[in-house]
């Protein structure tokens, strides 16, 4: 088999409505879809969600990248190598991670279609679903319990409470939640580097009644000195976000026994094989795994997921960016029921751009 051609296109993904977090408001997702033609007929499908403040990529650079810079190492090449195309990528396009997580997804999405098995199975099969937590982004403490009721009510049990810029606010926040939704629902909480050593602490045990089962990335991401800090003094598990972009990092944050637990997430890490590879780090530490999403259309959540099922050691899926999306013409790549998600049952990742 080989490949025959590439085509990148960038699709406009606005918001059900703004989405803010510790460091920034999003109004509208810039997605870049990709699909790589082969000459035995199968199509490989991938997407790209950069976001310039985490993968340091804009939407118009990867696509750049896809359309003048793979072309010319892959059209020829065989697909099923996918080891070696990705080797091929890795340096030139180091700083491009959302753009080799497209790449890397197309890639994977061929070798389930040329088996004729959904990928998860492919990948290792684990288990066939997974739960979901919903994300409640910066809002008003009245709000925010709207939304968390809203969320249970449509069967959601995991909620992600987004913080990191009034102290104060985020303990009354997660209190009120609590209060509102009862003991059974899940609650974590996500400070997006917005809390400092001391703040992270005051946060935990103004808390602790409302039972937080993370505090994910608490303090700035080049702060691994003060990441180390929080872990060992607060009573909650505390998760690495921002600080984990690459398998570099994920070795230093296990062999510094700085977190308890990693959300990887395909965007960040350039894709399903380096997830792989740091999801095998992060066990070999006993660090639990979570697969997280940027701002992404259902194909890219899709992968996340079929990487998700694959691996005893991711225990939380935080796969909800599609959810905020209107018009994403791959919503149907994954499918949610009751807050848990399930693949398509379908070959590869499930879902064919061909389709629309
Ligand atoms: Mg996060």
């Amino acid at each position: 088999m080989k490949i025959i051609r590439l085509d990148a296109w960038m699709y406009s993904l606005p918001l059900s409505e703004p989405y803010t977090i510790a460091y920034e408001t999003v109004t509208q997702a810039e997605n870049i879809f990709l699909r790589l033609a082969t000459d035995s007929g199968i199509v490989g499908c991938g997407c790209a969600a950069p976001d310039e403040k985490i993968t340091g990529e804009t939407a118009s650079q990867v696509l750049d990248v896809l359309r003048e810079r793979v072309p010319p190492l892959f059209v020829g090449a065989d697909p099923l190598l996918i080891t070696r195309l990705l080797e091929s990528i890795g340096t030139q396009l180091a700083d491009n991670p959302s753009a080799r997580a497209a790449v890397d997804m197309a890639l994977y999405d061929i070798l389930g279609k040329a088996a004729g098995l959904p990928l998860w199975q492919i990948l290792g099969g684990y288990r066939d679903s997974i739960r979901t937590s919903i994300t409640i982004g910066i809002q008003s403490v009245d709000s925010t319990v709207e939304k968390a009721r809203k969320w249970v009510g449509q069967g959601f049990t995991s909620l992600k409470i987004k913080g990191g810029v009034d102290v104060e606010e985020d303990v009354e926040r997660v209190l009120k939640v609590r209060e509102a939704v009862g003991p059974e629902i899940e609650l974590r909480f996500d400070a997006n580097q917005g809390f400092s050593v001391q703040q992270s602490i005051a946060f935990v045990e103004s808390t602790a009644s409302a039972e937080l089962e993370l505090l994910e990335q608490p303090v700035p991401r080049n702060q691994l000195e003060a990441l180390e800090n929080v872990t060992s003094r607060v009573s909650i598990p505390v998760m690495a976000d921002e600080s984990l972009m690459s398998l570099r990092d994920a070795f230093r944050l296990a062999r510094g026994e700085m977190v308890d637990m990693v959300n990887i997430k395909l965007m960040k890490v350039g894709g399903i094989f380096e997830a792989l590879q740091i999801n095998s780090v992060a066990r070999s530490a006993g660090l639990e795994s979570m697969v997280g999403c940027m701002d992404e259309a259902g194909l890219a959540i899709a992968a996340g997921l079929h990487f998700a099922l694959s691996r005893p050691n991711v225990h939380y899926a935080d796969l909800d960016g599609h959810l905020d999306l209107l018009n994403d013409p791959t919503r149907d790549a994954v499918i949610l029921h009751n807050g848990t998600l399930y693949p398509t049952g379908k070959p590869g990742i499930g879902f064919d751009l061909s389709d629309l």
